[in-house]
């Protein structure tokens, strides 16, 4: 990628540069569904009308779970790390993605909703994941309610 392509993007590769910052159904994202789904959650996917569009909602719990690509959502991690050429670039890029998570995420706050914020990278164990994820859902008061 040059450090200038997103200026001169047609605006068919500027969604499709936005597909995969949001990405929907991605790997990680159906491993979730299918946990929450063996842990008898009902969800629904990305709502439109929430801000960010969070990847899986619950409405029964006022809950919502966001399922972040660590590089695209600039996770501070291995997987996150930043690409060491066009440096300008993928620091203005992918800390605009970053802005606009926290917005989002604040704005749900603001409306009332709980937010999880699940990264790709900690999703390895499932059994970890379906009890964080459980406990999340169930205790109002979870630690991961700022
Ligand atoms: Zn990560």
């Amino acid at each position: 990628v040059k450090a200038d392509a997103t200026d001169n993007m047609v605006p068919s590769a500027r969604s499709e540069n936005m597909r995969r910052v949001r990405g929907k159904n991605t790997r990680p994202e159906m491993l979730v569904r299918s946990i929450a789904h063996r842990l008898g959650f009902r969800f629904r996917l990305h709502r439109s009308d929430l801000p960010g569009k969070p990847d899986l909602v619950f409405p029964k719990y006022r809950a919502v779970v966001f399922v972040n690509g660590c590089f695209w959502h600039g996770h501070d991690c291995r997987r996150g790390r930043r690409p060491s050429s066009n440096q300008a670039f993928w620091d203005a890029k992918l800390e605009e993605n970053a802005a606009r998570d926290r917005r989002a995420e604040e704005s749900l706050r603001a409306l009332g909703w709980r937010v999880l914020v699940l990264w790709e990278c900690e999703l390895r164990d499932e059994v970890e994941l379906g009890a964080r994820l459980d406990s999340f859902l169930r205790n109002a008061e979870g630690k991961d309610h700022e």
